[in-house]
């Protein structure tokens, strides 16, 4: 295993514990992300890894080798920030070859590295340009090339989409996968954006209060999300969650009582427990079928987004979002049913709000 994370805690200076037992293990040429909301203790994780922030307990390994009392440089890590710092006095060229040229690299070593990082990331023909003449996505291209020179066996990188506006955001989020797949360098990204996570990553680990909640690729989070947390973070629209005992094989969805004795066959088991039902806003079908399970709603608004529709729908106090083709559009102020199949229906434990598998095994 490249790299490897063993039980690794963060307790800073004041007493707050912003990591516990954080285990990981990353395989080279993997693009690892982690995902959370802030605070969670995503960059405090990525900083132990750089070697800008001490390990408090827990064994960080590169190659097998224990790695927490080496110096950034010695990890051979390289790095790129929420902000680009670059050095606004010097061109684009010298900015890439900045770190060469502290290592005393000849110059034409120089040269010929910056023209094939430029190459890659589409800035040959801005070298001459200082950083005050690029566009906020060349800037951070130009930023990612400073950090992409120097060849280092793991490139990290903190939020480095945010300074963006929404369009570039997208088009750079192409082109750190393009790089990826060129390079190949064994990557940690670091974001609070499922999408990003979503779109980039071989695997996310999403974190919540410095817990890992889950790891696994964007496909096994999406299908087989193993808590509430995990669930309602990614997809977007988030999962719609219902709490509810269930009673004789039913859960109550506002103001009905919803039958899953004919897609759950756990349902016995689950007698008189208190559980958190959740479909998702895009798993749902507008007409019958079997295996499926039908819902009556009130539609309260309709947001036409293109391609298809979010749709808020209410059935008691219930409220939740269904997301339908847009040909399909309910009128607002109209009472519509649908339908969730059988292995879109998700519950939770009540209380754990750990995913309850239906026994068949997993969805895969
Ligand atoms: P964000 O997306 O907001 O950057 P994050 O998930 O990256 O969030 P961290 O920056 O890792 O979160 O911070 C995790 C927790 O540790 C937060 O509650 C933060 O307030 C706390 N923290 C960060 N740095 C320090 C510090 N130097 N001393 C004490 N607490 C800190």
């Amino acid at each position: 295993m490249y790299i490897t994370l063993k039980d690794v805690n963060k307790i800073y200076p004041n007493g707050f514990h912003a990591v516990h037992n954080f285990n990981l293990e990353i395989e080279k040429g993997e693009f690892v992300v982690f995902v959370g909301p802030s605070g969670c203790g995503k960059s405090t994780t990525l900083r132990m890894i750089a070697g800008l922030e001490n390990i408090s307990g827990g064994e960080f390994l590169i190659n097998g080798v224990r790695a927490n009392e080496k110096s950034p440089r010695e990890r051979e890590v390289a790095m790129v920030f929420q902000s680009y710092a670059l050095y606004p006095q010097m061109t684009v060229f010298d900015n890439i070859a900045f770190g060469l040229t502290l290592q005393g690299v000849d110059e034409d070593v120089i040269e010929q590295r910056v023209q094939a990082t430029a190459g890659i990331l589409g800035l040959t023909e801005y070298l001459d340009r200082l950083p005050r003449e690029l566009s906020g996505g060349q800037r951070q291209r130009v930023a990612i090339g400073r950090a992409l020179i120097r060849k280092a066996g793991i490139f990290l990188m903190d939020e480095p989409l945010s300074n963006l506006d929404a369009k570039q955001r997208v088009t750079m989020r192409g082109e750190i996968a393009q790089i990826h797949r060129e390079t190949g360098a064994t990557t940690i990204y670091v974001t609070h954006d499922q999408t990003e996570a979503m779109t980039l990553a071989d695997r996310i680990v999403v974190m919540k209060d410095g817990y890992i909640q889950q790891t696994g690729t964007p496909y096994e989070l999406y299908f087989n999300p193993a808590n509430v947390f995990v669930a309602g973070f990614i997809g977007e629209p988030p999962m719609n969650f219902c709490r509810s005992r269930v009673t004789d094989g039913c859960v109550t969805f506002g103001d009905q009582q919803l039958d899953l004795k004919g897609v759950r066959p756990d349902m016995g088991t689950l007698e008189g427990k208190d559980v958190v039902f959740g479909f998702r806003p895009e798993a749902i079908i507008l007409a019958e079928q079997s295996g499926a399970v039908g819902v009556d709603c009130h539609v309260e608004l309709t947001e036409m987004l293109g391609d298809n529709t979010n749709v808020y729908i209410i059935s008691g106090e219930q409220q939740a979002i269904l997301k339908t083709d847009s040909h399909y559009t309910p009128e607002t102020d109209t009472d519509m049913r649908f339908y969730i199949p059988g292995e879109s229906i998700y519950l939770f434990d009540g209380e754990t709000e750990n995913v309850i598998r239906p026994p068949e095994a997993a969805r895969s």
